[in-house]
């Protein structure tokens, strides 16, 4: 097996992209194609981990967020793009890993109990969403990742799969290496309502949004609390809707609207529409290509289906030395692992 640079991302398919996952991981990975070897997938068995009680979806939103993916400047020809469950080596290794997990590990994983009460409207007592990181372990070690991209506040999870994986090396030796997080800078991206971008909250502006969607998401979006009337001066030091234009507008234009705001210049009304289209621009064309995209859905399944085989690969030599040092290895030498 080569041991190549090999770095391992996935993203729950639990709705469409949004500008939080996009500038959060998704531009990185698009930089990442070249510099490393890259296996990015799509986590629908990861998403059943909270919406099992409603699934429907996740097909639809597998092809989507393909199409978001794809559409953002990931390239299969440069990356291995995949979807989990067309990949059954992910299960079989998070159900051996599992025998060795101690469950207090998995108790003490912070996002456990905040996840609960987030999102309190689901029944999370689950066997499937306490082992929720033995699965995440499983995708990274299954492709002896070297290299995970992580924000900060996921270092943690990784840290976790490591511990999971030295533990398998010290029962059958030393099968996989220790990932380490590539922390990459990533903006800020505050949701419409201010706390961070993210689907359980309800405050995402998503890449697939249309020009109306995205104008009047605009108009929702929270803006300096301490200026009530069009007369009082603004901070856009500490204006949520500020933070949009350092991600979307020219540094001139970031100027001229913070000058403006401070002398009460520009209304927050205005400001509104001027940022709701530096973001339509920024949109306009992934949004093209996603809808070219979608319109053939055999296209994206064949992307998927080749992804997928390819990902197969490397799982399948992973695993043929997983089971031999389990002594659970019944195949041939050189009989294919699947
Ligand atoms: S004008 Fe713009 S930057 Fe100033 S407070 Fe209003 S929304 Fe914020």
């Amino acid at each position: 097996m080569t041991n190549e640079n090999v770095v391992l991302s996935g993203m729950r398919a639990t709705g469409r992209i949004h500008l939080g996952n996009y500038f959060g991981a998704v531009k990185n990975w698009v930089e990442l194609q070249d510099r490393y070897r890259c296996f990015y997938f799509i986590a629908d068995w990861h998403a059943l981990t909270t919406d099992y009680a409603e699934p429907k979806q996740i097909g639809d939103n597998s092809l989507e967020m393909l199409a978001d993916l794809l559409a953002s400047g990931l390239d299969p020809e440069r990356s291995v793009i995949f979807v989990q469950s067309l990949v059954p080596e992910h299960a079989e290794l998070h159900l051996l890993l599992s025998m060795i997990t101690p469950l207090g590990w998995l108790e003490r994983v912070p996002t456990y109990k905040e996840q609960i009460k987030e999102l309190s409207n689901k029944d999370l007592f689950t066997y499937g969403f306490l082992g929720y990181p033995v699965l995440q372990t499983a995708d990274i070690l299954l492709y002896r990742a070297q290299f995970v991209p992580v924000g900060e506040d996921q270092a943690s999870h990784l840290e976790l799969s490591r511990e999971i994986g030295r533990r398998f090396n010290s029962y059958f030796g030393d099968i996989f290496p220790e990932p380490k997080a590539l922390f990459t800078p990533t903006p800020k991206v505050p949701g419409l309502d201010g706390r961070k971008m993210s689907k359980s909250y309800g405050n995402t502006i998503n890449l697939s949004d249309s020009p109306e969607e995205v104008t009047a998401k605009c108009r929702e979006m929270f803006t300096d609390p301490e200026r009530i009337r069009r007369t009082d001066v603004g901070h856009p030091e500490t204006c949520n809707l500020f933070q949009f234009h350092r991600l979307f507008s020219s540094a001139e234009l970031q100027e001229k609207v913070a000058g403006e705001c401070r002398r009460a210049q520009i209304g927050c009304v205005d400001d509104k529409r001027l940022i709701a289209d530096q973001i339509n621009e920024f949109l306009a064309p992934i949004r093209a290509r996603r809808q070219d995209l979608l319109k053939n859905r055999d296209v994206l399944l064949d992307i998927l289906s080749a992804g997928s085989r390819k990902a197969a690969e490397r799982a399948g030599e992973t695993m043929d030395e997983v089971r031999s040092a389990l002594s659970i290895n019944y195949r041939k030498v050189g009989e294919e692992s699947r």
